[in-house]
Formats: structure tokens, sequence, C-alpha cells
């Protein structure tokens, strides 16, 4: 299969799945920390502040509000990886409550910031390859994207930039 990125226009509010990567890639990409859809630009400026646009490709990543799902996800995820433990050295050792505060609140907060940049990345490459930005349906999403030998696009209807409330 083609992998091949196309270069964005500038008016396109956001491109159809026929011009992205596959999702996995796009998911890896994210969590990388390189945009999802070109796989060179950042995702973040800062730890976990999303560039407004891909400085390569010029994806506009920082309209893509991940809102509460990055935070979920890292504590869905990290509630698996290390709950079983804490019952494990309970069972073994049988430690003071105290211990068990001192070790495990410390190392939920230092795992938790750790996974939430790549998990933020793959949630924004995820919501990129889907179409979804957060902000509620937009009718011109129904359209797909003319195949890439058209050249001039058809579709007028792109919902104008709104702020961010
Ligand atoms: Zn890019």
């Amino acid at each position: 299969m083609d992998h091949q990125t196309r270069r964005w226009e500038p008016d396109r509010a956001s491109p159809g799945p026929a011009a992205l990567p596959p999702m996995t890639t796009m998911l890896l990409r994210g969590a990388m920390n390189r945009c999802p859809a070109c796989g060179q630009g950042k995702v973040f400026q800062s730890y976990l502040r999303v560039v407004p646009a891909c400085s390569h490709c010029g994806a506009a990543l920082g309209r893509l509000r991940a809102d509460d799902a990055p935070p979920y996800f890292t504590i869905f995820l990290v509630g698996h990886l290390l709950v079983p433990f804490i019952f494990l050295v309970e069972r073994a050792w049988e430690p003071p409550m105290w211990l068990h505060m001192a070790v495990w609140l410390p190392l939920f907060t230092l795992v938790c910031m750790a996974l939430l940049p790549p998990i933020k990345g793959a949630v924004v490459g995820w919501m990129l390859r889907l179409g979804i930005d957060g902000e509620g349906p937009r009718d011109s999403r129904a359209e797909p994207l003319p195949p890439a030998s058209a050249s001039a696009p058809a579709r007028s209807a792109v919902r104008p930039g709104t702020g961010h409330g």
C-alpha cells in the first residue's frame, strides 16, 4: 500500500481518510511525538501543549481537542499495570500502610506523567485519522476527499474557524 502523504492545503479543514496513513501508523507517530500525518513535525510544543499546526506539513493538530481522553486512557492503563503489584506486595510482605503510600503514590504519579504525552499523542493521531476534532459534528466531513488526480476540490462548505470556548 502506498503510504505517501500529501501536503495539506491551508484552506482544507480536515483531510479525508484517503490522504492519511493507516491508523496504527498515526497512533505510533503520535505516541512518539511525531506528526501523525507526515511523521516529520512534532506534536507537542511543551509537555502536553499541542502545536497549532505541524511545522512540516501544516496539519492543524492544534484544533484537535483531546480533552480528558488522554488522562482517562492513562489512568485506565496505569491502574491495570500497577494495582496487581500492590496486591502482590501486600500478600507477600504485608508492609505498613504508610510504606504503601510512600511507594505507590509517587510511583503512580511518575508513571502517569511519563505516559500522558505518548498517550495524548496517540489520541491526537487517532482523532486526526478518524476526522474527529472534538468540537462536534461538521457537515462537510461526510463528503470524502476527492482522489489525488482530481484537481479542483468540489466542496466549498467548510465551516469557518471558530474560537475555542
Ligand atoms: Zn506533519
